[in-house]
């Protein structure tokens, strides 16, 4: 293994899959686990997405597709842009890849040269800086606590740009934190990178269904944004279809066409039969899926009940996605059960052996002194999780 790349050297492996594989190993030991580290939603895919998919197998939608997608899923991204966000996206600027993890990573290697910065207000999700990274970005962390809802303010953003800055990247609803930008606080961070014309955007809007306070706000179509952002959505969260690995980007042209161009030469495009079912969620009116937000909301609420009832974890009210962040740094310095807790990595090993809970340490994210815990589980199990924390802490 000494003759590993150092680029895959260099690479952390994604710590919420770390935890998930960890937590499987203690499950085939006979330990009773808990998973709250995945975000991944715990329902089924409604019915009509799979018959699209079972029709698309039985027409023979088995070729190759274009590159960046079959032009009748690119129509109803478009159509999805027009009606959820009010933004005009033509066919030649959307791509269809696999997931939108690889969106992401399209992204990153189609607008960075090396020694590019990529400004990350942290907390961020966990692949941002590995992917900037391996396209040989330096990632630049912005951190933010609880007491701005993990936000980043316009002086922050003003303060982190440098004459290398490239791009800023964030996600809203956020992963991990949950917090939401208002339209007011994304006029305040265009209204600094006005001045700024040679940065781009990735706004990263996966969660943008799973929002509890309403209003999802797109900063492409905040003015003078549209043409130096690049709008990442996909299917995973709110269609529950993770392992169907489709995501797709509204972006400028030639980010498209780059995009295109990287693709066809790594992946050739994204399954067809995914992209088919894709149709059909993404034509579907948004009350098809309510069901699921609506349980996310009650989820939502009994978590911050029950964890607010923990001495030592310190919320803040996420409106969206479907994590809590808590800031359980009171905890450090501490020991407990023999086991003395310096980092929130510490914390969440502690909950895994002793209360056989698995949660993701906030490190990986970028914010040292939290924990975030996924209510992607049924209520039965949030409520034995917690319980099983709140007995040793
Ligand atoms: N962006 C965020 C903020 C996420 O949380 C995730 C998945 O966890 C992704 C992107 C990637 O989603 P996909 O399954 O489409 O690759």
């Amino acid at each position: 293994s000494n003759h590993l790349s150092d680029r895959i050297k260099n690479m952390s492996t994604s710590a919420t899959l770390a935890m998930a594989a960890k937590a499987r190993e203690l499950r085939s030991e006979g330990k009773d686990i808990i998973g709250l580290s995945l975000g991944e939603p715990d329902f089924n895919i409604p019915d009509f997405i799979k018959e699209a998919a079972k029709q698309a197998i039985d027409e023979n939608y088995s070729s190759y597709t274009p590159v960046d997608g079959y032009a009748e899923l690119k129509k109803s991204i478009s159509g999805k842009f027009k009606r959820d966000n009010g933004l005009d996206y033509g066919l030649n600027q959307i791509v269809v890849s696999t997931g939108a993890k690889q969106s992401l990573f399209n992204v990153a290697m189609v607008v960075l040269n090396p020694g590019d910065e990529v400004i990350l207000p942290a907390p961020y999700w966990v692949s941002y800086s590995d992917i900037v990274k391996l396209a040989e970005g330096v990632p630049v962390e912005v951190p933010t606590g609880i007491d701005t809802d993990f936000k980043m303010t316009p002086q922050q953003l003003e303060a982190a740009i440098t004459p290398n800055t490239r791009m800023m990247w964030f996600s809203s609803p956020c992963n991990p934190s949950g917090s939401v930008y208002s339209k007011e606080e994304l006029e305040g961070l265009a209204e600094v990178l006005k001045k700024h014309p040679d940065i781009y955007v990735v706004s990263d809007e996966i969660y943008e269904h799973i929002n509890f306070a309403g209003g999802h706000v797109s900063i492409a179509g905040i003015e003078g944004m549209y043409d130096r952002t690049v709008t990442v959505n996909g299917v995973s969260k709110a269609f529950a279809m993770t392992g169907w690995r489709i995501g797709y980007i509204g972006a400028p042209e030639w980010i498209a066409k780059g995009c295109t161009k990287l693709q066809g030469q790594v992946t050739s495009g994204a399954n067809s039969i995914a992209q088919r079912a894709v149709i059909a969620a993404l034509d579907a009116p948004l009350s098809k899926i309510q069901f699921m937000i609506d349980e996310f909301h009650k989820r939502r609420d009994l978590v911050l009940d029950l964890l607010g009832e923990i001495d030592g974890f310190k919320l803040n009210v996420p409106e969206g996605a479907f994590y809590v962040f808590p800031d359980i740094s009171s905890f450090f310095g501490k020991t407990l059960k023999g086991t003395t807790i310096n980092s929130a990595e510490d914390f969440a090993l502690y909950l895994l052996e002793h209360a056989n809970v698995a949660t993701v340490t906030g490190e990986a994210f970028g914010n040292p002194n939290c924990i975030r815990i996924s209510y992607a589980a049924s209520e039965k199990e949030l409520r034995e999780a917690i319980a099983r924390i709140k007995a040793v802490v």
